[in-house]
């Protein structure tokens, strides 16, 4: 079980695979006021930074699950190097249909409503292994600006339009949900740097040590392209957001 490979050739140096920073995860870690002992739930937990930091902070205990076996043994690291290994736990599956049998006080998604078949399914699933009053997590891009055409939607690596919304149709989708939101930490374009032009130095360091892999060519040709495409379109029209929901 694992994730296609360009993600984690690509994304391997990432701490957060996220446009969200480490200032702004910080920022969302205080502003749910967490309590020491609350337990957290994480689908699609990455390299674990948001478990690890929130443990560390805030006392948080936390599971996450992952499909990729390298973000997950780079989570367990992380909570090694924290000293928090003791209070998170990261485990390697798939987290579609995935309910915890202690109940948590916070349920997240970050970046991952594709393991419930997207936001409608995601918040339904994270739900059920939601305490009574707690607060569901998803993380989530939007238009910052409407793209014009369906191309440059498309640069955008969006299958269409219609795959995102504007952030008041968000917002309002997910009161159509059921579900009132009470905070948000909304990314910016300098976090959209980090976390997208921290992926070419990889590639390139990658290339210089990998030459001669099967995929080298695949690696190449993204790092001549992506700088481009993503000033181009990503850099100009999606936003991202984490948006905290209780459930009416
Ligand atoms: N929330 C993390 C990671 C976001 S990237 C962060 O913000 O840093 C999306 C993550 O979803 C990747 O780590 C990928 O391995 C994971 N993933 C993809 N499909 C999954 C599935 N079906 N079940 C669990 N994790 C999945």
């Amino acid at each position: 079980m694992d994730i296609p490979r360009i993600f984690t050739i690509t994304e391997s140096a990432h701490r957060i695979h996220n446009p969200i920073t480490p200032e702004k995860l910080a920022t969302l870690g205080a502003a749910l006021r967490l309590d020491p002992g609350a337990r957290v739930l994480d689908l699609g937990s990455g390299s674990g930074e948001m478990l690890c930091t929130w443990a560390r902070d805030h006392g948080i205990v936390g599971t996450g699950v992952d499909l990729s076996p390298v973000f997950t043994e780079q989570a367990k690291r992380r909570a090694e190097e924290l000293g928090v290994a003791d209070r998170v736990r990261f485990i390697h599956g798939d987290a579609a249909g995935f309910v915890s049998d202690a109940k948590a006080k916070v349920a997240a998604c970050v970046g991952a409503t594709w393991i419930g078949g997207g936001v409608a399914g995601t918040i339904e699933l994270l739900s059920r292994s939601l305490l009574p009053g707690g607060i569901l997590l998803i993380g989530e891009p939007f238009w910052r600006q409407a793209p014009p055409t369906e191309d440059v939607a498309k640069g955008c690596l969006a299958h269409s339009i219609a795959d995102f919304l504007l952030l008041p149709d968000l917002l309002a989708s997910f009161g159509r949900l059921g579900c009132d939101v009470v905070e948000m930490v909304l990314a910016d374009q300098d976090g959209w740097d980090r976390y997208e032009a921290a992926k070419w130095l990889t590639m390139r360091r990658w290339l210089q040590a990998n030459p001669v892999d099967a995929f080298a060519k695949e690696v190449r040709a993204q790092l001549t392209s992506e700088p481009v495409r993503y000033a181009t379109f990503t850099r100009e029209y999606l936003g991202w957001g984490v948006f905290a929901l209780m459930p009416r």
